[in-house]
């Protein structure tokens, strides 16, 4: 047995399900996970030493490479002053002056530690401040694990609450509604059926939670301009679009301004750090100014600020995100073009630093159900056969791959390389 086999039958017995968050546990693929020891650069190196060109890159929190040489530096430093105080410290100033100094819509900052808390906490704003109740997300789309959210009753115009894990009282969601993502119809009869008690919509602006669904024309327009027709906040989730498909992350990308929000992932260089963000009039109904309350112990961790504050200063040098956008590029159109050529139905798309793929016979594929249908059977063999070669996708066909400053063109050709021989594999056995 490989030495990671002998630790995955140890993980089982010491970690629910052998890990410590569901996807990494391989169930949607099979076969037992990847042990991480180390990163370098693009690479990842497993407990065996064997080397795999990253594309969760942390789930896209890593955007400048693993191990990246000057956050190394900056973290020497950050560690000799000590690891946390759950005191007032510059170095969160100067994480969220660079946040406010680049996206227009926020003009203070709450830090968070994950994504859920924050998601979790814009919700609670949203509704204090507005006096109603409701809230729209769309099925497939993903804002943490709070009660509220965990929400996904798939298509359908308007389904009322239906809580997606045991453990959630029926009573708890029944304020959620479930929209469809690029159909603004089924929006609009959300907010019609409930006109004066919608209190946010929240939204992926491009969705990392069911594959990559980018918004269709006009969509995320049609989202602000009902939010202010039903008086509703509009919460953007860039917890995976923020600062990785551009600067001003999928706000700046569309031109649109949200009310709230929500960031993490890049905010924390690859450390344990989200925020929610927006205008004074909302923010200051947070506590200790307003009555909505929320807190965190390791809320605005200096080490994790200074992570975060190393990779915001290096994604806003000029061309970081044209790097991004030529490698995603390429290898999604590297990825059709082989497909194409061996007859493999394949959608494969990307913005930014963010690209996805799906075996489908669609054209586009927009919303949850085209992902739903995809052939889960053949990403499986896929999956595993780009894993042997030494290429580590995220290990289920519902996830966003990534990708980081260091990977550069001769990695996207190893990368294109494999995807032919994989795909070769798949149509001699008739996968
Ligand atoms: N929102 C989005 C869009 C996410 O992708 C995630 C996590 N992948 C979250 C919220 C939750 O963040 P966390 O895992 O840090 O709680």
């Amino acid at each position: 047995m490989s030495t990671q086999q002998d630790l995955f039958v140890r993980a089982q017995r010491c970690l629910v399900g052998g890990v410590n968050s569901p996807v990494r546990s391989f169930r949607a693929v099979g076969g037992s996970p990847v042990f991480v020891a180390r990163g370098e650069g693009p690479y990842l190196f497993d407990v065996d030493n064997k080397r795999y060109l990253d594309y969760v890159c942390s789930w896209g929190a890593i955007a400048l490479g693993h191990a990246h040489p000057g956050t190394i530096d900056v973290l020497h430093h950050a560690l000799q002053q000590g690891f946390g105080f759950g005191a007032a410290t510059e170095i969160e100033l100067s994480l969220a002056e660079k946040i406010i100094s680049v996206l227009p819509s926020i003009d203070c900052v709450r830090m968070t530690s994950s994504g859920t808390e924050a998601a979790m906490t814009a919700l609670r704003l949203a509704r204090g401040v507005t006096g109603r109740n409701k809230i729209i997300k769309f099925g497939g789309c993903y804002h943490g694990h709070a009660d509220a959210v965990l929400v996904d009753a798939g298509s359908g115009a308007l389904t009322c609450g239906v809580p997606s894990s045991a453990g959630i009282p029926t009573e708890v969601v029944q304020h959620t509604l479930v929209a469809t993502f690029n159909d603004l119809d089924s929006v609009e009869q959300c907010f019609a059926a409930y006109p004066d008690d919608v209190a946010a919509l929240i939204v992926e602006p491009v969705v990392g939670n069911m594959n990559l669904i980018a918004p269709q024309a006009g969509f995320l327009a049609g989202l602000r301009a009902l939010c202010d027709q039903y008086g509703a906040l509009l919460i953007f989730d860039e917890v995976m679009t923020g600062f990785r498909v551009g600067l001003q992350g999928a706000q700046g990308l569309y031109g649109i301004t949200p009310d709230l929000t929500i960031l993490g992932k890049v905010i924390g260089g690859g450390l344990p750090a989200a925020a929610l963000g927006g205008r004074w009039a909302v923010m200051e109904h947070l506590a200790p100014l307003g009555s909505v309350y929320q807190a965190g112990t390791l809320s605005g961790n200096p080490i994790a600020m200074a992570a975060g504050l190393v990779a915001l200063e290096t994604v806003s040098r000029p061309g970081f995100y044209e790097h991004f956008t030529v490698q995603t590029t390429a290898l999604t159109a590297g990825l059709h073009d082989i497909a194409q050529r061996l007859t493999v139905p394949l959608v494969a798309q990307a913005v930014g630093g963010m690209w996805g793929f799906v075996f489908s016979e669609e054209q586009h594929i927009t919303c949850f159900d085209h992902v739903a249908n995809s052939d889960v059977h053949r990403f499986r063999a896929f999956f595993h056969g780009m894993l042997a070669r030494g290429v580590y996708l995220p290990p289920s066909p519902f996830e966003a791959c990534f990708m980081t400053a260091a990977h550069h063109a001769q990695h996207i050709a190893a990368t294109l390389n494999a995807v032919e021989d994989v795909l070769q594999e798949i149509v001699r056995d008739h996968v």
